[in-house]
């Protein structure tokens, strides 16, 4: 019976079809993102425990050259003890002695607190360098899977632009216009609905009986004064 509502129905499933169109072709960016923002995030996390090794390491250096000095010292006093002769300078040396093996044992324990801190930051590193490796690869793999999606999607958006002008040529132009405006004005993916019972289909807000039996009897798409959409009777 009404022509021009089927063919604005038309139009508008064709719209349908190009707003999915065009969420799955936004929906693809966010993806790109989450896995630059994952390497990002590793690498300085790589960033963070490289400093944290070089720091240790160079405390390591700094404590062996001091054990090494201070092991040479003991050597030192040993030959010289050797060599006292009389009781006072052999207590002074014992003295000397004693004070030179506390230092070496203090500085050797501390060597071992490195050395261990150094071996669990290497894990670490290596653990963080590992899972680089594995968002690379998760990037390059999404990266080609991306284009290959939008390459596809771009043929899809193409044949249905097409259908959608074949569609919208069958619609009368001051319909198309208002359709169009309520489309584009309020951004929504669709501007023509259904009635649902005495209401319309699209805010519920009840429509008085004169314009419903309007709709009803002629076919006619009128517009919903409460939030600007294009009703009619179905059926
Ligand atoms: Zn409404």
């Amino acid at each position: 019976m009404s022509t021009d509502l089927d063919s604005l129905l038309a139009l508008q499933a064709d719209d349908v079809v190009i707003h999915g169109l065009q969420e799955q072709m936004a929906a693809l960016e966010p993806r790109i993102r989450e896995l630059d923002q994952r390497k990002q995030r590793t690498l300085d996390a790589i960033g963070r425990t490289s400093t944290a090794v070089a720091a240790e390491e160079k405390k390591q250096a700094w404590l062996r050259d001091k054990l090494a000095e201070h092991k040479l010292l003991i050597e030192r006093n040993q030959t010289q003890m050797d060599s006292v002769t009389n009781m006072k300078m052999a207590t002074a040396a014992v003295a000397q002695m004693e004070q030179a093996r506390k230092i070496v044992s203090g500085e050797e324990s501390d060597l071992l607190a490195i050395n261990r801190r150094l071996e669990e930051l290497r894990a670490v590193l290596n653990s963080q360098n590992n899972e680089l490796a594995g968002v690379e690869t998760e990037q390059e793999a999404a990266r080609a899977e991306v284009a290959s999606q939008r390459v596809s999607i771009d043929k899809e958006m193409e044949v249905a632009k097409a259908k959608r002008a074949d569609a919208a040529k069958l619609v009368p132009a001051d319909l198309r216009s208002k359709y169009d405006r309520i489309r584009g004005g309020k951004k929504r993916t669709e501007a023509v609905f259904a009635m649902s019972g005495m209401s319309c289909g699209n805010c519920d807000t009840a429509i008085p009986m004169q314009r419903r039996h309007v709709m009803n009897n002629t076919g006619a798409i009128d517009l919903c004064e409460a939030c600007g959409v294009l009703m009619y009777f179905p059926g």
